[in-house]
C-alpha cells in the first residue's frame, strides 16, 4: 500500500491561486493534502521525493459521468426509420443498460475513469443510477453496483464522489417507470438505505457522497425533501445533483404539470445554494440565468454529450455577465477529453457571435486560463472536494503538462493553457504525469494499471456487443 507519510514533492513550475510559482517544495500530510509549500527552494542534493520538470496546473473535476453510458458511445450515430433525437437515444441506451453485470460495470468505469485521468481530470462526481439487477430487483447487497464504482475509482485511483440517483417515476404527475427503467427504481425507504450504505462505503474507501434526485419529473416534491433532510442526518454539507432542463419537452412537460419551468420551480420551492450542482440548465429565461448564478450553485455544462444529443445552447454570455459559477462533465462521455469541453464551449459561443475570445473579460487576458481555472474551482466546488486550486489545505490533485509535447513546444507560461486548449493535437501527449491525493496515476501517458484494466474492458465490451448482435 502506497502512503504519503512526509511525503514531498518539487515542481520547477507551478499554477497557484496568485499565478506562477517557481521552485515549488510542495509537504503532503498522510491523505496527499497539501501542508506546505515553499516557492524559490533550492532543491537539495539529498532530495528523494519526486521532482516535476514539466508545468503543473490543477487537475481538472469532472462534475457529470454516467460510466456505463461510455461503452455505447459511438454506436448512436446510424440514422434511425423516422428521424433521431435524445428521446429515441434514450431507448437505445434502455436496451444497452439490460445486459450489464456488475463485473461489467466495474470493468466499464475502471477504464474510463483511466482515460478520464490520462485526460487531465483528476476527480469524477457519478451521476449513478444502474442501482438493480436485469429483472429491476434489489442485488443480494442492495448496494453492490455503489460498490463496483467504488472499486473502480480504487483501481483507476481517481478521485470520486458517489451520486446515487434517486429515481422514481417516469414523468410529471407520478407517472409508473417504464421496462426500461426498471434497473434504477427506489421507493423512499429503498432510496434512504442505499444512501446509508453509500455513506458506509465512502468512509470504508475515502472517497466522498452526495445525493442525485434524477430529475423533477422522476421525483416528486416530497421524494425531493425527503431525500435532501437524510442527506443532512449524514453529512450537511454534501452535493446535491439533478437534471434540471435539459430537453424542451421536459420544460413543457413541467410547465403543464407545475406551471412553472424546471429551474423557476427549484428555485420558488427549495433552498438552492452551494451545495447545489445543476446538470444541463441548458434553457433558462434571463431571470432563470440570473437567480441561479446569485445562488452560488454550480451549473455542469456537458457540452459535447449536449451537442451529441442534440439538446441545446447554454445561455453562458449570459450566465457569464451575472457571475455565474460552472464546470463541465463528459456526462455519456461521447468524448474524454477535459480540454476538448472547455475549447467547445467557447467555440459555441465564437459561432454564434461570430467573434473570438469571448469567455475570458478584459484585454490581454489567458482565455484558456480563465476557463481552466473557473471550471477546476466550480468542479471542485460541485464535488464537495477540497481541490481546484493548489494550495495549501487542499487535496494535491495536479496535472503535469509536457513541454516537449507538439502544442506545447517552446510556449511561455502565459501560452501555455491557451495552447493546451486550443491547439488540439491528435497526439494527446501533452499531460507528462497526472496526480490525485500526490499519488502519481499516469505517468508518460500510461497508467499505473493500464494492462489489466485494458484486458479487463476489452472482455466486458466484447461480451456486451456480442450479446447485441
Ligand atoms: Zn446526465
Amino acid at each position: 500500500m502506497i502512503t504519503n507519510n512526509d511525503k514531498q514533492l518539487f515542481a520547477k513550475h507551478l499554477l497557484t491561486e496568485a499565478g506562477w510559482a517557481k521552485d515549488v517544495l510542495i509537504k503532503l500530510d498522510c491523505n496527499g493534502v497539501i501542508k506546505e509549500m515553499k516557492p524559490n527552494t533550492k532543491l537539495e542534493p539529498n532530495f528523494s521525493g519526486e521532482c516535476l520538470q514539466g508545468r503543473v496546473i490543477p487537475g481538472l473535476p469532472n462534475s457529470h459521468s454516467h460510466a456505463f453510458q461510455w461503452a455505447m458511445a459511438g454506436l448512436g450515430e446510424q440514422s434511425g426509420k423516422n428521424g433521431d433525437s435524445f428521446w429515441t437515444w434514450r431507448q437505445a441506451m434502455y436496451s444497452f443498460v439490460d445486459s450489464i453485470s456488475p463485473d461489467d460495470l466495474q470493468a466499464i468505469a475502471s477504464a474510463l475513469y483511466m482515460q478520464m485521468l490520462k485526460s487531465g481530470y483528476t476527480s469524477v462526481g457519478e451521476f449513478h443510477y444502474l442501482h438493480h439487477n436485469t429483472n429491476g430487483a434489489a442485488y443480494d447487497n442492495p448496494a453492490e453496483m455503489s460498490q463496483r464504482i467504488f472499486e473502480s475509482a480504487k483501481e483507476s485511483g481517481i478521485g470520486l464522489t458517489l451520486l446515487p440517483v434517486f429515481y422514481r417515476y417516469s414523468g410529471f404527475g407520478e407517472q409508473a417507470p417504464n421496462d426500461g427503467q426498471k434497473r434504477f427504481i427506489h421507493d423512499p425507504q429503498a432510496y434512504a438505505a442505499l444512501l446509508d450504505n453509500v455513506a458506509k462505503l465512502s468512509g470504508q474507501y475515502q472517497q466522498s457522497f452526495g445525493i442525485a434526485p434524477h430529475s423533477l419529473r422522476a421525483v416528486n416534491q416530497q421524494d425531493l425533501r425527503s431525500a435532501i433532510s437524510h442527506l443532512n442526518t449524514l453529512n450537511n454539507k454534501a452535493p446535491i445533483h439533478i437534471h434540471i432542463a435539459e430537453q424542451m419537452r421536459e420544460v413543457n412537460d413541467c410547465l403543464d404539470f407545475h406551471g412553472k419551468r424546471p429551474i423557476e420551480w427549484l428555485l420558488d420551492n427549495q433552498e438552492v445554494n452551494d451545495r447545489w450542482c445543476l446538470i444541463h440548465a441548458t434553457h433558462m429565461t434571463k431571470q432563470e440565468t440570473q437567480s441561479v448564478a446569485q445562488s452560488q450553485a454550480v451549473i455542469a455544462i456537458c457540452t459535447t454529450t449536449e451537442a451529441n444529443l442534440g439538446d441545446g445552447h447554454f445561455p453562458m454570455m449570459d450566465y457569464k455577465k451575472h457571475r455565474g459559477r460552472w464546470s463541465v462533465g463528459s456526462d455519456s462521455h461521447i468524448s474524454v477529453d477535459a480540454a476538448e469541453e472547455l475549447r467547445w464551449l467557447e467555440y459555441q459561443q465564437r459561432l454564434a457571435q461570430q467573434s473570438r475570445t469571448l469567455l475570458v473579460g478584459g484585454g490581454y487576458s489567458s482565455n484558456g486560463l480563465w476557463l481552466w481555472q473557473q471550471a477546476s474551482r466550480a468542479g471542485a466546488q460541485s464535488l464537495g472536494r477540497q481541490a481546484g486550486v493548489i494550495a495549501v489545505g487542499n487535496k494535491a490533485d495536479f496535472i503535469e503538462l509536457n513541454s516537449d509535447s507538439f502544442s506545447l513546444m517552446g510556449k511561455t507560461d502565459e501560452q501555455l493553457i491557451d495552447a493546451f486548449i486550443f491547439n488540439h493535437q491528435f497526439s494527446n501527449d501533452a499531460i507528462r504525469s497526472v496526480w490525485v491525493n500526490g499519488l502519481c496515476q499516469v505517468k508518460d501517458g500510461i497508467h499505473r494499471n493500464e494492462e489489466i484494466i485494458r484486458a479487463e474492458y476489452k472482455n466486458a465490451i466484447n461480451r456486451l456487443l456480442q450479446c447485441r448482435s
